[in-house]
């Protein structure tokens, strides 16, 4: 049985250059592979996977609600590659584990542990159920050395709570931050907020 793999880490850290130089290196070894994203993730056009460093390439299966990943045709495939796993179903997720086990293909999967409000993404809380290697990416703070653990939303310059966990494409940003920076951040949101209250009451 191959193995199913879950490489995660926070925005900004190379979890898509890292999933395009493993793509490279196979087709080097004239391998052939499947790269595989959500459907929803339209942030670079549809079809396209896209490092921040750059580098590109075409995805070869855009999973939808309908998607049927074990009727399609795997022979001669050496690995999968699936970006923006975070936003895979539960359903697709064991998919890919069967495929696993029954095909005898490596799946690897590079995503998001969390998003902003800190909860895992329902494709990591599977992936993190369900695979053999767990491996972090990691990334530094936005803020600080620290090493980053968790995503911080900004809207118009300001940490924010509120919103869909799943927003791509927006005018909001995103940082990689440690878990220190993340509380003092909210800890000043909240007190401007309370200051613009005091403001209006007065
Ligand atoms: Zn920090």
């Amino acid at each position: 049985m191959a193995k199913l793999y879950f490489r995660y880490g926070t925005v900004g850290s190379a979890k898509t250059l890292n999933l395009l130089a493993v793509a490279h290196n196979y087709r080097q070894q004239g391998k052939r592979i499947v790269l595989l994203k959500p459907e929803l993730d339209t942030r670079f056009g549809r079809e396209r996977i896209k490092s921040r460093a750059g580098l590109e390439m075409d995805a070869d299966i855009l999973v939808s609600p309908e998607t049927k990943l074990l009727e399609m045709d795997w022979d001669d495939i050496s690995c999968v590659l699936v970006d923006e796993a975070q936003f895979i179903s539960s359903v697709h997720i064991e998919e890919l584990r069967k495929i696993t086990l029954i095909k005898n293909i490596p799946v690897i999967c590079y995503g998001l542990r969390s998003d902003f409000r800190t909860r895992l993404f329902e494709g990591s809380r599977r992936l993190m159920e369900l695979a053999d290697s767990i491996e972090e990416v990691k990334a530094t703070c936005h803020y600080c050395n620290r090493k980053s653990i968790v995503n911080l939303k900004h809207v118009n310059g300001i940490a924010a709570l509120d919103g869909p966990s799943v927003q791509l494409g927006t005018e909001e940003k995103y940082y990689p931050v440690c878990y220190k920076c993340y509380v003092d951040q909210i800890e000043a949101a909240s007190n401007i907020a309370l200051l613009a209250q005091v403001q209006d009451a007065n």
